[in-house]
């Protein structure tokens, strides 16, 4: 054992200055409804990074930011040759999202480098926080954007020429908050991740467990489907001259939904975007956009449904008489988080006495990516009643605290090893 390392039970985050913390947030793009809406790469994700650099740089690290707007903020450790052991999540929110989703890892990991700058504890290591860009995918798609440049999953200039409905793209946008950076990471220039998130589903918070240990996450396939109709008088038009999008969408819509009871309860099918075109009274409509969105815990059983969704298309196509194609498509969560984290995270919630159990993911996450090139693992903490993607998402405090500080104490086990 290092110096460096003080006896497990004496070393806490301080759990009001996190608070304090997610509640300056908070204010940053409120929602509607007391949550946050605070869109990627917006004026108020803009406000929310330039609070998140000026916090860590308070706290000593050096912040830089690469070209896809990831901000990395790393506190220096005694060899700064060795690779950095890393937290991270995003500060980006869904149109009405909570104030923790992902919020809560990256100022999780803030915290962890305060406590550690309060002891005035050196890692071996150093130790970053990361904001990746665009996790939600709700102005971009594909999500886990950021995240998905890093590890080389997504081309850069493929990334930065994604448009959002106003026609603006990701790299112009990018630029005009000030974070299109120019420092290029090397993927493999880092040592291991970990992800703190909140669960987004109900289990940690019904069965009183303040820590899920995340094995793995379901498999999802999102693909978006372009609907190409005819426009035309919705009186004199017989119905079989009709080349109707919006009836190909809503047969889309359907199939999907059977799709998804199909393979309940494991099984999720999802259709969460219709744009339709010209969407008014008395014109068929001649163009369509649906967003579809297949998850199952089983990999083989996720592109089965998949599969089932994309081999309805030609029906769909004569059904409505339209031309249906698919114009872009994404699959993220196959994934397998690192044994070694994983019990690392394990044997140090026994250490700190914190109640845990392994769990799954069902939502997509940075991590998911960057296990790809790095030892990963997710510490889930409960969210109330499973509720998220919701400006009614909320947190106790209480039942946070000991996931931060199983955090806290698995990254600076790791730092130190
Ligand atoms: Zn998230």
């Amino acid at each position: 054992m290092t110096t460096d390392l003080r006896p497990t039970n004496t070393l806490t985050i301080d759990p009001e200055r996190l608070w304090h913390t997610l509640e300056v947030s908070a204010g940053i793009g409120p929602g509607k409804a007391g949550g946050l809406s605070r869109l990627t790469l917006s004026d108020d994700d803009k406000a929310m990074r330039d609070q998140f650099v000026t916090w860590c740089q308070d706290a000593g690290c050096t912040v830089t930011v690469d070209p896809v707007g990831n901000i990395f903020a790393r506190r220096e450790g005694r060899d700064p040759e060795l690779t950095p052991v890393v937290m991270g999540s995003h500060l980006d929110t869904q149109i009405a999202g909570g104030r923790y989703d992902g919020i809560l890892g990256v100022l999780s990991g803030l915290e962890v480098i305060r406590t550690l700058n309060d002891r005035d504890i050196r890692t071996r290591r150093p130790i970053e926080v990361v904001c990746w860009t665009n996790e939600e995918g709700v102005r971009f798609q594909p999500p886990m954007m950021g995240a998905g440049v890093f590890a080389g999953v997504h081309d850069l200039n493929w990334v930065l020429s994604q448009t959002d409905d106003a026609g603006l793209t990701f790299g112009d946008e990018v630029a005009r908050i000030g974070y299109a950076g120019s420092v290029q990471r090397d993927a493999a220039d880092i040592d291991a991740y970990f992800e703190l998130h909140i669960e987004q589903g109900p289990i940690l918070d019904a069965q009183k467990v303040p820590v899920g240990i995340v094995t793995g996450g379901f498999t999802s396939f999102g693909a978006e489907l372009e609907i190409a109709g005819e426009n035309a008088h919705s009186g004199p038009t017989p119905m079989a001259a009709r080349k109707d999008a919006l009836v190909g969408a809503a047969l889309i819509v359907a199939r999907l939904h059977e799709i998804g009871w199909g393979y309940a309860p494991e099984g999720r099918a999802t259709c969460a975007r219709l744009d339709v075109s010209p969407n008014r009274y008395g014109i068929i409509a001649d163009q369509a956009t649906v967003v579809i969105d297949v998850r199952h815990p089983d990999p083989d059983l996720a592109d089965e449904m998949f599969q089932k969704a994309l081999h309805a298309l030609p029906d769909v196509a004569e059904r409505s008489g339209t031309d249906v194609s698919k114009v872009k498509d994404w699959s993220f969560g196959d994934v397998a988080f690192d044994a070694g984290l994983i019990d690392l995270i394990q044997s140090t919630a026994r250490d700190l006495d914190v109640a845990h159990i392994p769990i799954l993911s069902a939502a997509g996450h940075d991590a998911y990516h960057l296990s790809r090139i790095a030892p990963t693992a997710m510490i889930f903490t409960p969210c109330v009643d499973g509720i998220t993607h919701n400006e009614n998402e909320d947190i106790e405090l209480a039942s946070t605290v000991p996931g931060v500080n199983v955090l806290l104490h698995a990254v600076l086990r790791r730092a130190n090893a």
